[in-house]
């Protein structure tokens, strides 16, 4: 920092919000001829880092293809190119382990740190801005931006203004506001002349009508097929992992459907369905219960049931089913089994609603990328201006994928913003 014959505290760059994007953004700006300044409203920076992965940080994605990785993202996954070539996955990877963070993959190629703990990824991103001698100011809440000639001169907090060469935008958007981002990168950006698309809460749980969702909260299934259904018409499909919480459903199946979920809200009802066998087509599985019916003949139905399904499933399918929890197996009608069989492969429920904000994992919309150069993040009606993170028109499904864009423009805000005078 420099500090002018008229008090001024003057940086090269300025980056506002310390989040992942913001960090990675000034410790790649900052170099001994480049002083950064990173500026956070909380007492600590990362503080939704700290959340992620339920605690344990789902770092990256390990899909090392470019390509594959930027179809998961959707129609606006190719501005990412640039950006994900010069600091993807591997490098991202490289990045913690080289600073002793080691990292392990998990099924859906999930990378976490092996000791778990989020804490430990936010540890190691602090110790890189004091390697790199950024200047950290905490409980420090951006107020608003001075202009002049058309570039940003300062930004203003409470009692001082903080001058640089170059600001990186990285406040994050609207979802978890409790962490910080309350959306005031939006407003900022609009003031500057960006054109900010629609905001929305993405990634989000969705709430069950049916009132007896709430005796499954808690309930956790790994291995399902969840399917969204329109119309009687089947829209979308996921594999993997849900959870029943006291509204209704999350985990990342559910997360993952959200989109579609909400879009399809807008027309009309929207019903989804449970497989619990998806490795068991309906033949297959209707002969295994048969087999098992003569197997266990004199077993009662609900001591049975445990073999099939956990323990809090157990009375609604009871119910649903209309089979009497004392009927012996050998009883058990050719329709009751189909039945039975059905319910399995499609237990259906009936979608009440997505939630908000404060329950989302990211934000859609956000700034229009079309105004942003993709290779340096720069802003191409603020000259001094550079964007990172969750502010930018950009997102992905759970697994890691949207640290990942965090990774990615910070690095290149942080890289160019240093570099341009
Ligand atoms: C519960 C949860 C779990 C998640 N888990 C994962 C996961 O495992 N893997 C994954 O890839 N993604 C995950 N995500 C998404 C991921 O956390 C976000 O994509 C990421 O944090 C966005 O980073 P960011 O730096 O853009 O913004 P943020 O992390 O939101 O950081 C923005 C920062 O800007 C600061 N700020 C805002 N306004 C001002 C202001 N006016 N003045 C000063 N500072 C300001 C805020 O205090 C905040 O620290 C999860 C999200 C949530 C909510």
């Amino acid at each position: 920092m420099i500090i002018r014959s008229d008090g001024q505290k003057h940086f090269s760059v300025a980056v506002i919000g310390g989040g992942p994007a913001g960090i990675m953004a000034a410790g790649q700006a900052a170099s001994p001829g480049t002083k950064v300044v990173i500026i956070d409203k909380n007492h600590n920076l990362g503080r939704k880092l700290l959340l992620t992965g339920k605690g344990r940080c789902n770092i990256t994605q390990a899909e090392f293809n470019d390509r594959e990785f930027i179809k998961k993202l959707g129609p606006n996954g190719q501005f990412l190119f640039s950006a994900l070539a010069a600091f993807g996955p591997k490098k991202v990877i490289d990045f913690f382990e080289q600073r002793s963070l080691l990292t392990k993959i998990e099924r859906g190629r999930r990378v976490f740190p092996v000791s778990d703990k989020a804490q430990d990824v936010l540890e190691t991103l602090i110790r890189y801005l004091r390697e790199n001698k950024v200047k950290i100011m905490i409980d420090s809440k951006v107020l608003g931006f001075e202009i002049k000639a058309g570039q940003i001169d300062c930004v203003k907090l409470k009692n001082e203004k903080i001058y640089a060469d170059n600001f990186i935008l990285a406040v994050g958007g609207l979802a978890y506001p409790g962490t910080g981002s309350t959306g005031d990168g939006y407003v900022w950006a609009r003031k500057m002349g960006h054109k900010i698309i629609k905001p929305f809460p993405s990634l989000v749980p969705a709430r069950i009508k049916e009132d007896w969702v709430k005796d499954l909260q808690g309930l956790s299934l790994k291995n399902v097929a969840l399917s969204v259904w329109q119309d009687n018409k089947k829209q979308d499909l996921k594999f993997g992992e849900m959870l029943f919480t006291h509204f209704g459903v999350s985990g990342p199946i559910v997360l993952d459907l959200s989109k579609t979920i909400g879009e399809l809200l807008a027309k009309g009802e929207v019903k989804i369905e449970i497989d619990l066998k998806p490795a068991l087509d309906f033949p297959v599985l209707d002969k295994r219960l048969r087999r098992d019916f003569i197997k266990n003949s004199n077993k009662n139905f609900k001591n049975y049931l445990p073999e099939l399904l956990p323990q809090k499933l157990i009375e609604p399918i009871i119910k649903l089913s209309g089979i009497n929890a004392g009927k012996k197996l050998n009883s058990i009608t050719k329709d009751e089994r189909k039945k039975l069989v059905n319910l399995l492969k499609g237990l259906k429920f009936t979608v009440g609603g997505l939630l908000g904000y404060k329950q989302a994992i990211v934000t859609g919309g956000g700034v229009d990328l079309k105004e942003v150069d993709s290779k340096t993040m720069q802003s191409k009606i603020v000259n001094n201006l550079f964007f990172a993170g969750e502010i930018l028109d950009i997102d992905g499904p759970t697994g890691g994928y949207n640290l990942q864009i965090c990774w990615s423009t910070g690095y290149a805000a942080g890289a160019a913003a240093a570099l341009k005078g």
